[in-house]
């Protein structure tokens, strides 16, 4: 067996927390490694930033260029950046498995800062399996990375990642046919009430008025309390149906992106059977955390959206104060000095988290993405409806890990990434239980796709 690298410090994931946390952790001269399987530092919202174009930052907005102040940080000596390592093992004693260009490496930290961010929630309509029908967050990962984007697109969902692509689609000439929204008349009556609370974080409602202007500029068709919707087409996508406000609507195209909002990425959390719970306004589970990261488990902090979705301003704050807590228990840097910048970034944290309950209530998800009809296909791995999980409920299944064995749901590559919420969603519904009492799917590792010669490296 090859060695295990011993470090003080472990940051998994360079988005905004990850290098948020990179960055605190060497201010105080503390060395870090710093783990992610992207080609390039950044994570979602900045990803490929460090080699983006004139062109793709005016199409990407000020935002994006905001994290161009955090990759240039890491170049200092004492930040070990890893780029293209593939985390796939994590134990409760503070070892990490990862592998770069097909080689396994093993790592164990004193402190461990898992920083692996959001997952697009999955979006079953019928339909949604097509070629064509893809996630607005696909869409901006092909922009940021390759600079492409569709030419007959649909966007249809909720949330303020789909205004962003529309208005990053308006930028770059290609705009959207139209934006389908499903979020109801009940939805922004129920957020009204943190509307006051919201306007504490001004700058953030200004930024999503100022897209929606740029869309009515443009002149994209909104069509608004949408329902019922379903992508048509027999071998690819050749269109979008639903109702708004009372009538049908057809639109031909040949591509739709759905969205419905980001939930945690708990890959990592739930494989070290940290305890989590449900989060009624998000619709998902969030890891158990106190004092702003720490976990179950002494080693183990969570930064940034998977530790509940905040937004990328709100995860660099948070990957800060896990940092500070990292120090804290490494004994690295003065009391005094620490308690002094935490109780200032928790300032900056509190004003980013104002705006969260009202956006949690306007876009949250309807109940036809959350738990859908019987023959729409939940599982895209094994190709398992929603239909096949509720005939497993007679036989007596009441959680994910059950309706796992009896139908396949949750056993493909993505290793029930993206079933995961829905199953726990459906039995919930179906058996009147909490989804706390339901839980979610026992992650084991490898929690991504290794290969034999991967594993084998380790002896090597
Ligand atoms: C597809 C998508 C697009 C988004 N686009 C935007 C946007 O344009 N604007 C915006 O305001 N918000 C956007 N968001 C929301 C945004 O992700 C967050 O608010 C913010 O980026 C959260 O920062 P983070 O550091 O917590 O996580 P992230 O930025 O998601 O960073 C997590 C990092 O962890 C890495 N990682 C995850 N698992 C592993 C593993 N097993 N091994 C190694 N590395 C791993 C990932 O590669 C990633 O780089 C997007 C979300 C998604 C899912």
């Amino acid at each position: 067996m090859s060695k295990v690298e011993p470090a003080e410090l472990v940051i998994i994931g360079a988005g905004p927390a990850g290098m948020a946390a990179a960055i605190t952790s060497a201010n105080y001269g503390n060395r870090v490694v710093l783990l992610d399987e992207q080609p390039s530092p950044g994570g979602q919202i900045y990803r490929n930033v460090t080699h983006s174009t004139h062109l793709r930052d005016k199409i990407l907005g000020t935002d994006f260029q905001h994290g161009r102040a955090l990759t240039s940080k890491l170049k200092q000596p004492q930040i070990d950046y890893r780029p293209n390592a593939k985390v796939w093992r994590v134990d409760d004693d503070g070892q990490i498995c990862y592998s770069i260009e097909d080689k396994a490496t093993r790592i164990t930290g004193k402190q461990i800062i898992i920083a692996t961010g959001a997952l697009e929630r999955p979006v079953p309509v019928p339909g949604w399996t097509l070629p064509g029908a893809m996630t607005a967050g696909a869409v901006q990962i092909l922009l940021k990375s390759s600079g492409l984007l569709p030419t007959q697109a649909v966007l249809a969902g909720a949330g303020p990642l789909l205004y962003l692509l529309a208005a990053q689609m308006i930028r770059a000439g290609v705009p959207p046919l139209a934006i389908v929204e499903t979020q109801q008349r009940r939805d922004y009556i129920s957020a009204a009430r943190y509307l006051p609370v919201a306007m504490g974080n001004w700058p953030l409602l200004g930024k999503g008025l100022r897209l929606l202007a740029e869309i009515r500029r443009a002149g994209t068709p909104r069509y608004t309390t949408a329902n019922n919707i379903k992508i048509t087409g027999s071998s690819d996508v050749q269109g979008i149906q639903f109702s708004s406000s009372g009538k049908h609507h057809e639109i031909e195209c040949n591509c739709v992106l759905l969205h419905q909002g980001v939930v945690p990425n708990t890959q990592i959390s739930r494989l070290l059977r940290l305890t989590h719970s449900w989060h009624p306004q998000q619709h998902c589970f969030v890891p158990n955390t106190v004092a702003h990261g720490k976990t179950d488990n002494p080693i183990f902090q969570i930064a940034g959206d998977g530790a509940g979705i905040s937004g990328a301003l709100a995860a660099e704050h948070q990957g800060k104060l896990c940092a500070l807590n990292a120090l804290q228990q490494l004994g690295a840097a003065d009391q005094t000095i620490i308690e002094t910048e935490q109780s200032v970034t928790l300032k900056q944290l509190n004003r980013e988290h104002r705006a969260r309950p009202f956006l949690d209530t306007l876009y949250a998800p309807p109940t036809e993405a959350l738990a859908p009809a019987s023959d729409t296909i939940i599982c895209r791995c094994e190709e398992v409806t929603a239909g096949a999980i509720r005939q497993q409920i007679p036989k007596g299944c009441t959680g994910p890990n059950q309706t796992k064995a009896f139908s396949r749901c949750g056993m493909g590559p993505c290793q029930g990434r993206y079933c995961g919420l829905t199953v726990t969603e459906i039995l919930a519904r179906e058996n009147a239980l909490a989804h706390d009492e339901v839980g979610a799917y026992r992650i084991r590792a490898p929690i991504k796709p290794v290969t034999v010669s991967e594993l084998a490296s380790l002896h090597e």
